[in-house]
């Protein structure tokens, strides 16, 4: 980060910037990168290069964050709630047909917890309807469906590096373009317009206001600390799945009886340890496990609050029932607290006061 500051060449695009994205693409075979801000900056960039706007509608789980929603309600198209499969989190493959209409001009799920999408059925229905799809890929950094990296497959997706996610420079993202005939203009976008990119490569003398866009730029000083984290992911991974192994043996014999739920990532899936959720049989019992874990400082928290009954959800005119399964694991799911450093400080402590929060709840 010294270097890259003290080369006095610390904007967007930089030499640190490049060999992020040449490690990206090295790795995960990703077509172009380009580094964001943010993941929300890296969609609402998506959302402009694929065209959005008015009264186009985007189908999207209601099951994610505020920005896969903001990045499409701002070029004023419709986000169309689907509900999810709770083995997964994720968007439910076989209830997307029926919400599209002749409106609809993209499918946006998400990777949720670091599983990864039924990815081949959306490009699939994508293909069939000649629909784009944009994957909110947030949390799957180095998550591999059928042996393919996430992210890889789909025209469109996003990464996030914020400070929350596996690979993290605080605040950092990344538009992934696999889309040949996009990438051009995807550069375009994120120099605020201008062909800077066509100068940068030395096609061009002199750049110019070509197009709409924005400064959808990382500073190569994040970047620098983006490379160092990019570099040790294979650790970062090694650690967190220690995590994974411990809550599902602890968690597993309650799943037995009934008590819980646990993910369920498809045998065709690799997940990347970003998080891991338990699904209580009440909203109650959630309760009650989070005011008893509470009281012994662990503080695992509720995830999302399903978007389509949030204030915005309901100005679109969205009810509680509309997206039924969504509605009610969103009120029994629990995420367990997970962060890298916990494999080496805290996870036993964590692991012997849950045991006994859940025994006491449970009776066993
Ligand atoms: C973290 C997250 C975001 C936002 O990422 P930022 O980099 O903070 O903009 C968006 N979507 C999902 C699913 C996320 O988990």
């Amino acid at each position: 980060m010294l270097d890259a500051l003290c080369s006095r060449s610390h904007g967007g695009n930089g030499l640190y910037g490049e060999k992020c994205i040449s490690l990206l693409k090295d790795k995960y075979g990703f077509l172009s990168v380009f580094l964001t801000p943010s993941c929300t900056a890296a969609m609402e960039m998506g959302a402009l290069l694929a065209n959005l706007s008015a009264g186009d509608e985007v189908i999207l789980p209601s099951y994610t964050f505020s920005s896969t929603a903001n990045a499409i309600v701002l070029r004023g198209a419709r986000p169309v709630f689907c509900d999810i499969d709770p083995n997964t989190m994720n968007i439910n493959v076989e209830l997307i047909e029926p919400l599209i209409t002749e409106r609809t001009r993209m499918i946006a799920p998400i990777d949720y917890a670091g599983i990864p999408c039924e990815m081949d059925a959306i490009l699939e229905i994508a293909r069939k309807r000649e629909l784009m799809v944009m994957q909110d890929a947030a949390q799957s950094l180095h998550a591999y469906y059928k042996n393919r990296p996430s992210g890889a497959l789909s025209p469109l997706a996003a990464f996030s590096f914020h400070e929350s996610k596996n690979v993290s420079c605080g605040e950092g993202g990344a538009l992934i373009v696999n889309q040949p005939d996009l990438v051009e203009r995807a550069g375009f976008l994120q120099e605020k317009g201008t062909d800077r990119s066509l100068v940068l490569r030395g096609q061009k003398h002199k750049y110019s206001w070509v197009d709409i866009g924005s400064s959808f730029l990382l500073s190569d000083v994040l970047a620098a600390m983006l490379l160092a984290q990019l570099e040790a992911v294979e650790l970062i991974m090694s650690k967190r799945s220690r995590i994974t192994r411990a809550y599902q043996a602890l968690f597993s014999p309650y799943e037995k009886r009934g008590c819980v739920r646990l993910p369920k990532p498809p045998a065709h899936t690799q997940i990347n340890h970003h998080a891991f959720f338990v699904i209580f049989d009440s909203a109650d019992n959630r309760q009650r496990f989070l005011s008893l874990t509470n009281v012994k400082d662990i503080h695992p928290y509720i995830g999302y609050v399903p978007l389509h009954s949030s204030p915005m959800g309901r100005k679109w005119g969205y009810r509680p029932e509309d997206v039924p399964v969504t509605e009610d694991i969103g009120q029994r799911i629990v995420r367990l607290p997970f962060y890298t450093d916990l494999a080496d400080q805290g996870l036993d402590y964590c692991l012997i006061e849950m045991s006994a929060v859940i025994r006491q709840m449970y009776g066993f």
